[in-house]
């Protein structure tokens, strides 16, 4: 395919606005680029196509990279648009546009060197031959690299017309802002590849002929939700777009189950959402709660005997494709290969574990007695290139590993969380997190302690049914998001306790103070009830608005201690329900205020949890129902 062709179908892809006119936009280009013919060989541009449009040469898991800075290619753009251009002259223009494919069009080079006259005798660029032109770009190190790159650069844009100009500097920047993210290319890859209407017969380059709508129609996919949950699937094991789009196109839906990890190719991090613990209960049932480290995260790739051979991989892509041994290798989040900084966590791994695995896992500093330091130590090991033995004499590391997406063999993405824990234990029982199974708040909440207790940064709470979703930051992972204020509440009522307890209050009603409750001539209440409707136990005094009830949190010290302090104020008792006269302040930690028509505040806490008594504070010190409201995010 020319270059021409796809930086012009990009500029059309670009101008549509719809998220499914984009899509079908994408898979026309798609089809086009990926339609060789029987014999597509060295004309297949399909996984080049792909990438660019992602504004990447090489797929996400290589780590390779072009290494081309803002100023280099401003540089390289200056030269080729002619010698009374400098990198100043381009940077005040780009002050000017705001986007350096833009400025790089302007400057139509071309025409600077009089080949525009020529028309299509120009010497067209490929998107075969950019592609290869920039890999070995990228290729180009150590002294002498960035001349050397800026000159192969110059040399591109000197062949390119104003929108090619354009899609190469926002190509080489990694900026291609066609407003196609990678959601877009996954559903388009199903739509061109995987679609019932998928042409068979050769489409015209030009015209888009794939089976979109007619003009006037609403567009439509046509690809089945499980073609795009094949493509998302093998997108995740491969994290490749180009080399998914190739399969679908060559295999189809089978070709794309068939693909799977690959010891030496990182995938992307599955990522987690905040959440509460209450959160965790009403999702799970069963929570997974670990320990929440605050360190860096790290991707360890360890194939003892050999990783597996990729020989039937489309395009020979990705390094470490033989099937000789692979020492560990860390990635970090974003996939770089972090393994020369962190020598010990390797050599940790290397010598324990004998099975090919890919785990997953978080690097921490610790101090002298194994305790865990602040995050900011550990980030001075982990991107470092020089000076790694010393720093290992500074900062010690320790591997905390939480998941295991493969072991001797067998990909374990789709496993439940409780069975890949398992794998890890098995694999490398050292490192391997503890994993506990709560099935309440108060369990999660005590584990919390625990981890907090430790120095650790909290928990998080899994869905131990769940699978590992690459890249997604979904609801099976939750980092508990910490209570965030607390309440200062009037102990208004109570409830004798049962059993053991019956002669000690269990539960107590909380109040807040309601300057407007008590002044409402209806005897309304803020939750806009009649006091008629309301039952005994959430009878507040006057001026005062009910929240919650607590009886979490409470030692058994505290509950004698509190018993000990409102049996005074009792003024009214109605079967094992009490009500007290105003006086008593206590803390309360909540996860969230809710509206709810409960309490006569109209707002309830959730998971509220006893703190502990405000000695230095009398009612009138005690929250407002305006402060409620505040922190409900209503004022
Ligand atoms: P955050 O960076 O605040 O979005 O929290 C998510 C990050 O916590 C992950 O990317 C990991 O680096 C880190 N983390 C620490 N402990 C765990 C754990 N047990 N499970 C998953 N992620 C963890």
């Amino acid at each position: 395919m020319e270059f021409a062709a796809l930086a012009e179908r990009a500029e059309r892809v670009a101008a549509h606005d719809g998220d499914i006119e984009t899509t079908l936009a994408v898979a026309d280009l798609l089809a086009d680029a990926g339609d060789g013919g029987a014999d597509r060989g060295a004309g297949d541009d399909l996984s080049v196509v792909v990438r660019f449009l992602l504004g990447r040469v090489f797929p996400a898991h290589d780590t390779r990279t072009l290494d081309v800075g803002p100023a280099l290619c401003r540089e390289a753009v200056a030269r080729a648009a002619g010698p009374n251009v400098d990198a100043a002259d381009v940077e005040d223009r780009l002050a000017e546009r705001g986007e350096i494919g833009a400025v790089a069009a302007a400057y139509d080079f071309g025409g600077q060197r009089g080949l525009a006259a020529f028309g299509s005798g120009r010497d067209a660029l490929t998107v075969a031959a950019v592609d290869e032109e920039l890999r070995d770009l990228a290729a180009a190190s150590g002294d002498g690299s960035e001349s050397r790159k800026r000159d192969a650069l110059f040399g591109l844009f000197t062949r390119c017309s104003p929108s090619e100009a354009a899609f190469l500097a926002r190509l080489v920047l990694g900026e291609m802002r066609l407003g196609v993210g990678e959601g877009t290319v996954r559903d388009a890859i199903a739509e061109a590849f995987l679609s019932p209407e998928t042409p068979t017969d050769d489409s015209d380059e030009s015209d888009g002929d794939h089976d979109g709508p007619a003009d006037g129609d609403d567009p439509e996919l046509a690809a089945p939700a499980d073609a795009v949950a094949a493509v998302e699937r093998a997108l995740h094991v491969t994290n490749d777009y180009g080399r998914v789009a190739v399969r679908a196109r060559d295999e189809g839906i089978a070709g794309l189950r068939a693909e799977s990890l690959r010891v030496g190719r990182p995938v992307q991090a599955m990522l987690a959402q905040a959440g509460t613990a209450t959160d965790a209960v009403d999702a799970f049932g069963e929570v997974a709660v670990e320990t929440k480290f605050d360190g860096a995260r790290v991707q360890i790739h360890y194939a003892p005997d050999g990783a597996e051979a990729d020989d039937d991989a489309p395009d020979d892509d990705a390094p470490d494709s033989d099937d000789s041994p692979l020492g560990p290798r860390l990635y970090s989040r974003n996939m770089d290969d972090v393994t020369e900084a962190l020598p010990e966590i390797a050599e940790f791994v290397a010598d324990r574990v004998d099975v090919p695995v890919i785990l997953d896992g978080e690097v921490v500093a610790v101090d002298d007695d194994g305790d865990p330091l602040p995050f900011q130590e550990v980030l001075r090991r982990f991107r470092r290139k020089h000076d790694i033995d010393r720093m290992r004499e500074t900062v010690s590391l320790r591997l905390h590993a939480f998941d295991c997406l493969h072991a001797d063999g067998d990909d374990l993405l789709d496993e439940p969380l409780r069975v890949r824990h398992d794998r890890l234990r098995e694999a490398l029982p050292d490192a391997a997190a503890d994993l506990t199974l709560a099935g309440d708040a108060d369990a999660i909440a005590a584990e919390e302690r625990a981890a907090l207790d430790a120095g650790h940064e909290g928990v998080m709470l899994k869905n131990p049914e769940s699978a590992y979703t690459p890249g997604d930051r979904g609801r099976d992972w939750l980092k508990r998001k910490p209570d965030v204020e607390t309440l200062d509440a009037v102990v208004v009522g109570a409830e004798w306790g049962e059993g053991r307890r019956a002669e000690l209050f269990g539960t107590f009603l909380l109040a807040v103070r309601d300057g407007d409750g008590a002044s409402d001539p209806d005897g309304r209440d803020a939750a806009g009830r009649d006091p008629d409707d309301r039952d005994a136990g959430d009878l507040a005094p006057p001026g005062y608005a009910t929240v919650g009830k607590v009886a979490t949190g409470i030692t058994d010290e505290a509950l004698a201690d509190l018993t000990a302090r409102l049996e005074p104020l009792v003024v009214e008792e109605t079967g094992t329900t009490v009500a007290f006269d105003p006086e008593l302040v206590v803390e309360v930690g909540y996860e969230e205020i809710q509206t709810s028509p409960t309490y006569s505040a109209g707002y309830a806490l959730r998971f509220p949890r006893f703190v502990g008594v405000r000695e230095d504070k009398d009612v009138d010190g005690a929250d407002s129902l305006a402060r409620v409201r505040r922190l409900a995010g209503d004022d």
